[in-house]
């Protein structure tokens, strides 16, 4: 599979969890969740499909998602540590728990209990469907494909739809430690983006929203998006990433997402509109910049873990006086063993330094 989502960042979080271990501390690294928002059929599941590496999400040129999905990623040990290469998938509604292995069969059951709950005719639900991944390809993240706005009802929506979907995705996006993926189809005007307005309302500063612009390759001739992804249309502080996913004749020919980011790469390199853009380009770019928020947020919290550190090194080496001279008491190598850590965390701080400061330069 190709997991490009995190792929620089899980070697940092699986040593901090190690800290964590060591110190016998049940708590864990907590990344942010990310979240796609935006228009109906903008491609919002089809990008967070891609950042994953698999084929599991219902997509499609109708209302697919019609229910909000956490999708939580779990990492499990691989096989040259003792795990397994196996991904499977578990639905939380499923009592008891069951391991799906087959992707195309989690698409079924998004697809069952999406109907299940919000009817077979287009209604739409508040009602969350989740969904734990587990691979030893991802790292431990939440995401989250939310229903797309849409203004006229369809089905058996009620006449509110457009407010009942807005009000549920604020109640995701609201959330500060939430990223939010805003994508906005090029064939439309970015100027009416329903994803920038409702990123806009939740994260006026634009702390935490990067524009993702789909479609790049069915635009009207003779125009592209050049001028959208340098933030010369509508500024955006973390800027935009152009995509190109895959079409809905892809999708009825089961193109695989390897192939999709082949061809997006060719894609990019055959048109001179876009060059020198490579830096927003194509989904491995968009995954790199998640990546670059990741470790920020990671250095944001390195002195809480560091005080944690500090805070049990006192405590061990009040216990170790107690001992007095039994130097080699547990008190002492535990007195050690924390010295070590904190020095270990001061390096590791400073690798993490080096390593945003690598990757915004690159
Ligand atoms: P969502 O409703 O926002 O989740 O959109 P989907 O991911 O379900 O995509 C809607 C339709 O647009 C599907 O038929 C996709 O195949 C198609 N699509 C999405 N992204 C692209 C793209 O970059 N290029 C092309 N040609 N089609 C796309
Ligand atoms: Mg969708």
């Amino acid at each position: 599979a190709v997991t490009p989502l995190g792929s620089s960042v899980i070697p940092i979080v699986n040593k901090l969890q190690d800290i964590f271990a060591q110190l016998g501390s049940k708590s864990t690294i907590q990344l942010p969740q990310v979240a796609v928002v935006g228009s109906q059929s903008s491609g919002k599941s089809s990008v967070l499909e891609a950042l994953v590496g698999r084929d599991f999400l219902p997509r499609g040129n109708d209302i697919c998602t019609r229910r909000p999905l956490v999708l939580q990623l779990l990492q499990t040990k691989p096989r040259s540590e003792g795990g397994s290469d196996e991904e499977w998938g578990e639905f939380l509604h499923h009592n008891p728990a069951k391991r799906i292995y087959d992707f195309s069969e989690i698409r079924r059951e998004i697809e069952a209990e999406t109907n299940r709950i919000s009817g077979e005719n287009k209604g739409v639900s508040d009602n969350p469907i989740r969904l734990k991944i587990s691979s030893p390809n991802v790292l431990d993240i939440s995401l989250v494909d939310l229903p797309g706005i849409t203004k006229v009802p369809v089905g058996d929506q009620p006449s509110d739809i457009e407010a009942r979907i807005r009000t549920m995705i604020l109640s995701y996006i609201k959330n500060p430690s939430c990223l939010i993926l805003a994508v906005t189809p090029a064939n439309s005007d970015l100027a009416n983006s329903d994803a920038l307005q409702i990123a806009g309302n939740a994260d006026p500063d634009g702390h935490r929203t990067i524009g993702v612009i789909t479609k790049l390759d069915i635009m009207d001739r003779g125009t592209d998006a050049r001028n959208h992804l340098l933030g010369k249309t509508i500024p955006l502080r973390l800027g935009y990433v152009g995509v190109v996913n895959r079409s809905q004749e892809d999708i009825l020919m089961n193109r695989s997402i390897k192939d999709a980011l082949i061809a997006e790469e060719k894609f990019f390199l055959s048109r001179p509109a876009y060059s020198g853009l490579t830096d927003r380009l194509g989904v491995p770019q968009l995954a790199k910049k998640l990546n670059q928020i990741l470790v920020q947020h990671i250095k944001a919290m390195l002195p809480t873990l560091k005080s944690r550190i500090n805070s049990a090194l006192f405590a061990t080496a009040k216990e170790y006086e107690s001992y007095g001279d039994i130097r080699e008491s547990r008190g002492g190598q535990g007195a050690l063993l924390l010295s070590f850590l904190t020095k270990y965390c001061e390096a590791f701080s400073s690798t993490l330094e080096g390593k945003s400061k690598e990757m915004s330069t690159s």
